[in-house]
């Protein structure tokens, strides 16, 4: 292979909109502020980071398996949970080996499949048309070396029926050359499912989770990932060490292992403010997918694109712009404080 490689040739590095806004409802972090807990951890690690941290992150480690119950020898840890989709793409697959996941999903999948040489199935959901999904086996057929999912999904906030993903998973154990499955689970907290406590025990699945969304802790990059020992052992020869920083593990941890009410009362918030805005959304005729997550997903389509995207920018707030593999558009928004959402509301206007 030659420098550039030619596979990449038509690959983009992330690009991040630099137009400078108030209000950020581009990224589903949350707009509330960082974990309490995690700031003041940081104020005092400060002074040790002439120290490496810990190699694997034992710190969250230690708090991810206290939390959920789990052992901490079925955790591990990254520079955000980006990080560990990258490291399990090149740990857990060989190159030219496939990848099957549904589409549209988060944007760095396709990006790390790319970059990891694994071979792209993607199964198109068309979510603007009630979102059918493929049955289970289908995903299965071929066998990919990794499925990924994403519940509830960025960026149309849909929550995957647990049925239909307990079906896969129980297909999956059931075979003699399993794919491993990875669950992204990056915005469980907004939704009542989860398949962490499943992931020890399944042997062919891993659990990602960041700290990045309910935490408020994105410009830290901490993530985790919750599996049996054999899949981790392989995820971390591909992640290599001290992925987390010092200050970060330090703060993770104390927000992971935090007992009071903020993370609760974050969540609450959030969801009664996705209700209401979801209602406002439509009364005025957007109509949004129904979300399981953070953030909403309306369709806005040319030519009235330009002029929502005109107007926001001019009343300086950021949404994240989507494009589906079928070339239609739509605008992500993130759920925040009401004043935020009402600022949001007057500047979108009424759909035509
Ligand atoms: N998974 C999903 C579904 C996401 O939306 C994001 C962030 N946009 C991530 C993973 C990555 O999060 P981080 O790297 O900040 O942990």
């Amino acid at each position: 292979m030659s420098f550039p490689r030619s596979d990449l040739r038509d690959l983009a590095p992330y690009a991040q909109d630099p137009t400078p806004v108030d209000l950020d409802l581009s990224d589903n972090t949350n707009l509330w502020g960082p974990h309490p807990a995690a700031l003041q951890a940081l104020a005092e690690s400060a002074a040790s980071v002439a120290r490496y941290p810990t190699a694997y992150g034992d710190a969250v480690r230690a708090a991810v398996a206290a939390r959920f119950g789990v052992p901490m020898d079925c955790v591990t840890t990254g520079c955000g949970s980006d990080d560990l989709i990258d490291a399990a793409f090149r740990g857990l697959a060989a190159p030219g080996e496939a990848l099957a996941y549904l589409a549209p999903t988060f944007s760095m999948v396709e990006h790390a499949a790319l970059t990891n040489s694994l071979e792209r199935r993607p199964y198109l959901v068309d979510y603007a048309g009630g979102g059918a999904l493929p049955a289970p086996e289908a995903v299965l057929e071929g066998a990919p070396a990794l499925v990924y999912l994403c519940t509830p999904n960025n960026p149309t906030g849909t929550g995957l029926p647990a049925p239909w993903v307990d079906a896969l998973l129980d297909r999956v154990a059931t075979l003699a050359e399993a794919p491993i499955v990875l669950i992204d689970e990056a915005y469980a907290h907004f939704t009542d499912q989860s398949w962490l406590e499943r992931a020890p025990g399944h042997g062919r699945l891993l659990v990602l989770r960041t700290m990045s969304k309910a935490y408020g802790l994105a410009g830290l990059r901490v993530g985790f990932g919750v599996a049996a020992p054999a899949v981790l052992l392989e995820l971390n020869k591909a992640r290599g060490p001290f992925k987390v920083g010092r200050s970060a593990e330090a703060a993770a941890a104390a927000a992971l292992a935090d007992g009071s009410s903020w993370l609760d009362e974050i969540i609450h918030e959030t969801l009664l403010n996705r209700a209401r805005l979801d209602a406002e959304l439509r009364s005025r005729g957007w109509a949004p997918l129904p979300s399981e997550a953070n953030f909403v997903l309306i369709p806005v389509a040319e030519p009235l694109w330009s002029e929502v995207a005109d107007r926001l920018a001019r009343g300086r707030i950021g949404v994240r712009a989507v494009r589906f593999p079928d070339g239609s558009r739509w605008m992500r928004l993130t759920v925040g404080p009401w004043p935020w959402m009402e600022r949001l509301l007057a500047e979108l206007g009424e759909a035509p």
